[in-house]
């Protein structure tokens, strides 16, 4: 982000396949592609990033499974676009831009208030289903050069939005030159990041996979909106993906600073974001973690206890390669979405079932891979529950649920 060349290597988890590479059948495990996943930190801008990028077109363009409609937190988007309409649209007429707009859902919101949409997604299945719901989608990466021809054929944007994109682009100069070029003088860019925050507060290292390509907080990002002439304006948390942060920018001046960002800033400083030291006690956290799992794991097992993953989201991969846990431990993944089902898990071929065969054939315990829907998920379970059914946390404090 900085250029700098200044970085400290602090996490390795080994040689990792995509995590959203789901495997169709056995006959594909034997040419599954494994590529090194680890973490460094940049001395000079404090940034956590990747230690080695897999070309994008691998990670994004063909058959992405990640439906942003399909998640359960969809409510999420619609106090989104509440919001940008409340803060940033107040008439129609105005232009939004959505950068990695997935299927189209937010902008499906946004669009009902009388703005003009436009989603720009290198998925050609989703960009496809946006394009079918009326979200006019472009199949593309965004950059400088797809900024100048959107500005062409549309002219500029009041709005730039980006959920779960900058963190997934390797090339930030590109990404800026291309917001600069597209917005209004007015306009705000508003995008929105899982927080580094998260990997200190709840050991979730299980966000670490290929596609997140770094690892945001706010005195990375100041900086880089600040060498584009941004200015960053506002912060604010949301409980999705984890913990995310939504942050706010436009031309310096446009907006007043809200007291948010001086709060994170110190609150960074605080907690030692900016120090090394930091990231070497975490990796270790994280080394004990696994051994604190693996061994409730392997001991249910000696009990003769049937075990399967509850969900099987991209970071349950990690998760799961980096523990070392696979099908000898887990019987199985539920999932919901129909594009995962039948197939098997990238790298640990745990086989993917529907939540619905699972509910009639339910397991003792359930390791939560997808943990960021506790609350969501032991509401809808409560019958499992009811019944002895006990899920295991692999991140945090609590180990097992009920106690
Ligand atoms: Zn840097």
């Amino acid at each position: 982000m900085c250029e700098s060349e200044s970085l400290r290597h602090f996490f390795d988890l080994g040689d990792q396949p995509l995590a959203n590479s789901l495997l169709r059948d056995t006959a594909s495990f034997a040419s599954e592609k494994r590529f090194p996943l680890g973490l460094v930190f940049c001395e000079n801008c404090n940034l956590v990033q990747l230690s080695h990028v897999v070309d994008p077109r691998l990670l994004f363009v063909h058959d992405y499974v990640y439906l942003s409609s399909g998640i359960p937190s969809s409510l999420h988007f619609t106090g989104y676009a509440e919001e940008m309409r409340a803060r940033f649209l107040p008439d129609t007429g105005k232009f939004v831009i959505e950068i990695g707009s997935n299927d189209g859902h937010l902008l499906y919101l946004i669009k009902q208030y009388g703005v003009q949409v436009l989603g720009v997604d290198p998925a050609e299945n989703v960009a496809a289903m946006a394009n079918e719901r009326g979200v006019m989608t472009r199949a593309e990466f965004f950059g400088e050069a797809t900024a100048q021809k959107i500005a062409d054929e549309f002219g500029q944007a009041d709005v730039i939005i980006g959920n779960n994109v900058v963190a997934h682009i390797d090339d930030h100069h590109d990404l800026m030159k291309g917001v600069v070029s597209l917005l209004s003088p007015q306009g705000v860019f508003v995008f929105e990041a899982p927080y580094l925050g998260d990997m200190f507060d709840q050991l979730a290292f299980d966000s670490v996979y290929h596609e997140h390509m770094s690892y945001l907080a706010v005195k990375p990002l100041n900086k880089l909106l600040t060498q584009y002439g941004l200015e960053l304006f506002d912060v604010k948390p949301f409980p999705v993906q984890g913990n995310s942060l939504r942050y706010y920018a436009a031309r310096p001046g446009t907006y007043a600073i809200e007291e948010s960002v001086g709060r994170y800033s110190a609150l960074e400083r605080m907690r030692g974001f900016d120090n090394f030291s930091s990231y070497q006690k975490l990796a270790k956290s994280v080394e004990a973690l696994r051994e604190d799992i693996k061994g409730t794991l392997l001991r249910l097992k000696r009990e003769g206890k049937r075990i399967a993953a509850y969900g099987a989201p991209a970071r349950g991969n990690t998760l799961l390669n980096y523990f070392g846990i696979g099908r000898s431990v887990l019987d199985f993944a539920t999932e919901t979405l129909p594009s995962k089902i039948g197939k098997f898990t990238p790298g640990t071929h745990i086989p993917i079932v529907d939540i619905s065969w699972a509910r009639q054939n339910p397991p003792d315990y359930y390791f939560l891979l997808a943990w960021p829907y506790k609350d969501i998920i032991l509401q809808k379970e409560k019958d499992f529950i009811a019944k002895g059914g006990k899920f295991i946390m692999p991140v945090g404090g609590e180990r097992v649920i009920p106690k």
